[in-house]
């Protein structure tokens, strides 16, 4: 006999559980609610979701919509040929159905593109990747200090949080662990915005259930720029260790989080944090990475 949800005999979407769509949902739903029920008074805080125009993040900026919450999108246009347009329409679409505001950064306006910073990863002594995620999160950053919001908030899933985690430990870096809490405070005297991850215990595999069983429009492209992607590969490695021990991922991070992070255990001294001595932001040194890589970028085109 076909097997059927556990609480209302409808039909299975995620076999695993034993759940059709609507309790899906509902799974989903409270596991975003453990993390944001730790943020006291969220309904007057002022929130940036993040979206891509990706699966995971059209999912939970659908579910937090629907939570009467204060919150405002943001997306970059990072101006990839084939990709960014057409995931731009998705959000576009998105929020104008929501009647919720949507902010738009464009990179080109920043005076490059990620198309310049693939250009230059010998000069950066980086992959396009890793620049490029230093780029997003800064705007992410920036864009929500300027404008008064309290947290960022990204949909980065448990599979990202696992993967970070064994980034961090492979490379002997533990300020990986500061990006494993489900939520990190705003330090308005830093200039930095808190952040939420509401799907940090939630499975890649099941938000991307939500998203389908919700019938929500997501973009797919795959980015042409994405290089030696070790975060992928990462993420693959842990689905197999989930499939013969389940609940791997979610030991890994508990036990990651755990580990006590001495100075010796920091690639870059934690010290005393800094701010920019060009843009005031934080930064471990004197000068931020995103500076860094605008002024490295404008002396090259300089130069040509
Ligand atoms: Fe940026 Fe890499 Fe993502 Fe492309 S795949 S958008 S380069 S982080
Ligand atoms: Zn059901
Ligand atoms: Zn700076």
């Amino acid at each position: 006999m076909a097997k059927k949800c556990r609480f209302c005999k409808g039909p299975l979407v995620y076999p695993e559980e034993r759940l059709c769509a609507v309790h899906l949902a509902k799974y989903v739903e409270k596991r975003v609610d453990k993390v944001l029920e730790k943020v006291m008074g969220l309904k007057e805080k002022k929130l940036l979701v993040a979206v891509s125009g990706g699966k995971d993040s059209m999912g939970l900026a659908h579910l937090l919509s629907r939570k009467g919450l204060n919150l405002e999108l943001l997306h970059i246009d990072l101006g990839i040929p084939c990709s960014s347009a057409p995931a731009l329409t998705v959000v576009k679409a998105f929020a104008e159905a929501r009647k919720l505001k949507l902010n738009v950064i464009t990179l080109a306006d920043w005076g490059f593109t990620v198309e310049n910073l693939n250009n230059c990863q010998s000069l950066f002594k980086s992959n396009t990747c890793s620049l490029c995620g230093s780029v997003k999160r800064y705007l992410f950053n920036r864009f929500a200090h300027e404008q008064g919001f309290d947290f960022v908030v990204t949909a980065h899933n448990q599979d990202d949080i696992a993967a970070f985690a064994v980034m961090g430990i492979s490379a002997g870096d533990l300020r990986y662990t500061s990006k494993l809490e489900p939520i990190s405070w705003p330090e308005s005297e830093r200039k930095t915005v808190g952040r939420i991850r509401p799907y940090f215990y939630v499975p890649e595999k099941v938000s991307l259930l939500y998203t389908l069983t919700q019938e929500l429009p997501y973009h797919d492209g795959k980015c042409p720029y994405l290089t030696g992607n070790k975060q992928g590969d990462i993420k693959s490695a842990l689905l197999q260790m989930e499939t013969t021990s389940p609940g791997f991922r979610q030991h890994l991070v508990k036990f990651v989080r755990k580990v006590p992070v001495s100075d010796s255990h920091l690639q870059v001294s934690s010290g005393q944090p800094n701010s920019c001595r060009v843009c005031g932001y934080p930064t471990a040194i004197d000068i931020c990475r995103f500076c860094r890589i605008c002024e490295g970028l404008s002396n090259q085109s300089q130069h040509q």
